[in-house]
């Protein structure tokens, strides 16, 4: 089953939309199997992020990531990357629909409030990265109720 890495960052937990999203993504009915809450250092960050180390807004953006602590998830399920890009809305929040979340919580660019994977591609480097130790190993009973 596809799994994708979801970061709720530092504006979103200092703004308590951490509950929030999260229900977001359990009443889609995927499945939580990797949950965490930290601070990451500068090193860490600019590896998460290594692929727009060469962007202007790369030192702001390593700053707001390490400004507080972040939720760090991993979510499963089917199609879970991109249907989790459509959750979280378009990047710039001028643009995101209402109803995702950037459309619903944020205004700047630079404050978008939540990251998740691009591709299953670098979902898979990202959780590697986040969940080194590995996720959890657990199914939903609710399975047969979301799958036909
Ligand atoms: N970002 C920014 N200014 C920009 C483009 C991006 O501050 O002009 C930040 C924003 O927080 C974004 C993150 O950099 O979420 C990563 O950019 P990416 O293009 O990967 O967008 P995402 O995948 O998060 O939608
Ligand atoms: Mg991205």
């Amino acid at each position: 089953m596809e799994q994708t890495f979801i970061m709720i960052k530092p504006d979103g937990v200092q703004r308590g939309l951490v509950g929030e999203i999260i229900g977001r993504f359990e009443k889609k009915g995927f499945t939580l199997k990797g949950l965490k809450f930290l601070t990451v250092d500068q090193a860490f960050a600019e590896k998460h992020y290594a692929d727009l180390s060469s962007k202007p807004f790369f030192n702001g953006l390593v700053e707001y990531i390490i400004s507080g602590p972040v939720v760090a998830m991993v979510w499963e399920g089917k199609n879970v990357v991109t249907t989790g890009r459509k959750i979280i809305g378009a990047t710039n929040p001028a643009e995101s629909a209402p109803g995702t979340i950037r459309g619903d919580f944020a205004i700047d660019i630079g404050r978008n409030v939540i990251h998740g994977s691009d591709a299953v591609d670098s979902a898979k480097k990202e959780i590697g990265l986040w969940f080194p130790e590995g996720v959890a190993n657990w199914s939903s009973s609710l399975h047969p109720w979301i799958y036909e």
